[in-house]
């Protein structure tokens, strides 16, 4: 059943080439379903990492992108261009806040990351503020793999501990501490005040993931707290960055996470869930100001563009996956997924072993007081039709938005279950 070859030469994300965990064979995936080869179906719980926000095989989005593949899958963006970036690039426009109007397709969430950095660094260039180069950001965030994105990630659960000295070296504040349901005391606010007095002269920009952050930590913090931010960038002349790649197309309840908060960022990164998981491809969008500014500095351009940017078959995809989830009533699915996670989950944090509980739009977190053993909690998950992925201490769920009352509730049922048995201490394998 496992596959030697994959075993022996695949390298898979964060894991050993010597002791590597499981890898399943997949051999088809349709709506919340994934079937694996030797027949087993698992009921999906992550949107291959908040990206399948439609589900699998979806006869819309095969469509869109069989359609644009009989015309081009690819064609350079160097003094060219095409209907599919064109379109895409309108309605995106169309639903972001508006004071940002200028778009960098990119590759990858990582690669957004990249480019909204050095556009932030380029921008202060132009305006001649040449120390104002480096970047602040918050402890316990994820911002991605590559370096400098690497560099902004949680300096001790990220990736530092081994690049540390390789890395540019960042201004880190603690995490938002004050939880997105919390009574708001602008003490939350000293620490970073006192962090921007010290270090603006020396800062382009600062970057975060609104309201919600993912991969280091699944932690919801308080509206106010982006408010705040947006007023100190403001005053010390720092460009606000978000990174909604895992929080953007309406996970957390609202179409992008900032509108919570109603803060407008500089420069914003979307990702993951754009091509509803069918394609790499990422945005980065910005404001006239900071575009023409850089437009107008001594280099006239701005310094990046990838080989594949703006690939047609992936905006083709990502234009019909907005539109889809647009056309869809996705509010009422978050508001059905909430609801549903909130009335089985909630009792969870009476088990002495539950640290916490905490769901926000169609993300369900159940974090644990101890870390989990992945190698057993996957073959278990498998054995109850289950598909999950925790992290350190970290059990959670983000389903498609399409997944059924009766898949949710079988879904949900398991993964109760799961936290119950087989995560409780007493538990004997
Ligand atoms: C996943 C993620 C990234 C990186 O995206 P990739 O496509 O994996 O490079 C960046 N920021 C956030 C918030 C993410 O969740």
């Amino acid at each position: 059943m496992i596959n030697e070859f994959d075993t022996a030469h695949l390298w898979h994300p964060y894991t050993s080439m010597t002791n590597p965990l499981p890898a399943l064979p997949v051999a088809c995936a349709k709506g919340c379903q994934i079937h694996l080869q030797d027949g087993t179906v698992l009921i999906d719980g992550m949107s291959s990492w908040w990206c399948a926000i439609h589900g699998y095989n979806h006869p819309v989005l095969n469509a869109a992108i069989t359609e644009q593949l009989t015309k081009m899958s690819h064609i350079m963006f160097g003094g060219l261009t095409h209907e599919p970036a064109i379109k895409l690039g309108q309605l995106l426009l169309s639903i972001v806040p508006k004071p940002l109007q200028h778009i960098f397709y990119a590759d990858s969430g990582s690669v957004a990351v990249e480019v909204a950095l050095k556009m932030a660094v380029q921008y202060q260039h132009a305006l001649g503020e040449i120390t104002k180069n480096n970047i602040m950001t918050t402890r316990s965030g994820y911002h991605g793999d590559t370096w400098n994105a690497m560099s902004v990630c949680d300096p001790i659960t990220g990736m530092h501990q081994i690049f540390g000295d390789a890395l540019p070296s960042r201004i880190f504040v603690d995490a938002p501490t004050i939880k997105i349901d919390d009574p708001w005391g602008d003490a939350a606010m000293d620490d970073i005040r006192l962090a921007f007095k010290r270090h603006h002269k020396n800062l382009a920009a600062f970057i975060i993931e609104p309201i919600v952050q993912g991969a280091g930590g699944m932690r919801f913090y308080h509206t106010n707290y982006l408010r705040q931010l947006r007023k100190l960038c403001d005053e010390y002349g720092v460009l606000l960055i978000f990174d909604e790649i895992a929080t953007g197309f309406g996970r957390t309840g609202r179409l992008f996470a900032c509108q919570h908060a109603k803060v407008v960022p500089d420069i914003m990164c979307l990702g993951k869930a754009l091509t509803g998981g069918y394609m790499t491809l990422s945005a980065v969008l910005t404001t006239t100001k900071v575009a023409h500014t850089i437009s107008h500095g001594k280099v006239g351009a701005f310094m990046h563009g990838p080989t594949f940017m703006a690939n047609p078959l992936a905006c083709a995809v990502a234009l019909a996956s907005v539109q889809l989830l647009l056309q869809s009533p996705w509010q009422y699915h978050v508001r059905r997924i909430a609801r549903t996670c909130r009335m089985t989950l909630t009792h969870l944090k009476q088990l002495p072993h539950v640290a916490d509980v905490r769901i926000l739009g169609a993300i369900a977190v159940v974090e644990m007081t101890d870390p989990i053993d992945m190698a057993i909690i996957q073959q278990e998950c498998v054995a109850r039709g289950i598909w999950i992925r925790p992290f350190g201490r970290l059990v959670y769920l983000m389903p498609p938005f399409i997944i059924s009352d009766d898949e949710l509730t079988t879904l949900l049922h398991e993964f109760t279950d799961l936290i119950c048995t087989t995560l409780s201490p007493n538990f004997k394998k």
